[in-house]
């Protein structure tokens, strides 16, 4: 039997990062290929599932600005980082007999499509999964920003926001001992008190728009699953 889905239609984002796996930098073809198995295992039990995926293994504007190139240029750089990692999770899921399309707000044609919001809801609604690279397709918005928005423009239930940490603590849990892992909190919580769950303006957007948003571990096998069924350790920004 199927399991019931809490979230039918939900955008996932995932971070470059959670692409390294163990490395340092690129993909780790085996984290890659869990993910796309467990977005495949989503579609099967009758998710809809839009991605957006991060650049931070290969790219992150700020850094190579940082070391002085132009701040602009290293956000297209970062950008492009995206459209890398959107190729080969569609290339795993491709494999895997999932119809799968990637759009790239970033225009690069040669390699996928245009991002247009009428075209992904199709796709979506017609059951592919849609992996929304470039982010935003703007320097200085990061990919947090993508996913909040796509999130809204594609008529998301839940943004589903996959890291290397089982949700959002008081503290950074690798450096203090006495950080507390929250269940729940509201967009207004996580503005207030800043907490490091995404950038300000992807929860104002999730929070004007009345979107929550789940953080959750994309490292933990079987966690995507279990979030989309409403279980599972995480910690759920809503309200
Ligand atoms: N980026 C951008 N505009 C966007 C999304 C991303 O300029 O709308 C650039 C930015 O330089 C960012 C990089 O792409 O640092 C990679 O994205 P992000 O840092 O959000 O990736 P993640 O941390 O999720 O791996």
């Amino acid at each position: 039997p199927k399991p019931d889905l809490r979230w039918k239609r939900v955008l996932l984002k995932v971070s470059g990062e959670a692409l390294m796996g163990d490395q340092g930098f690129g993909i780790d073809t085996r984290t890659l290929d869990r993910i796309a198995d467990e977005v495949a295992q989503a579609v099967a039990i009758g998710a809809r599932i839009g991605l957006v995926v991060g650049g931070g293994n290969f790219v992150r504007g700020a850094r190579i600005a940082a070391g002085g190139v132009n701040r602009v240029a290293g956000d297209h750089m970062g950008m492009l980082a995206t459209v890398m990692n959107c190729l080969a999770l569609h290339d795993a899921l491709t494999r895997r007999g999932v119809d799968a399309r990637v759009v790239s707000a970033l225009t690069v044609p040669a390699v996928c499509d245009t991002f247009t919001q009428r075209g992904a809801q199709e796709h979506m609604d017609a059951g592919r999964v849609v992996l929304f690279a470039g982010g935003t397709g703007n320097p200085f918005f990061t990919t947090d920003s993508g996913a909040a928005l796509r999130a809204a423009e594609m008529g998301c239930d839940a943004l589903l926001k996959g890291t290397n940490v089982d949700g959002v603590y008081s503290a950074d849990p690798k450096r203090d001992p006495n950080a507390v892992r929250y269940e729940r909190l509201t967009h207004q919580e996580v503005l207030a008190r800043d907490l490091a769950v995404m950038d300000a303006a992807a929860i104002a957007l999730a929070r004007d728009n009345a979107i929550p948003v789940i953080v959750f571990s994309i490292q933990q096998p079987g966690a995507f699953i279990e979030v989309l069924c409403g279980r599972g350790r995480a910690t759920i920004v809503d309200g």
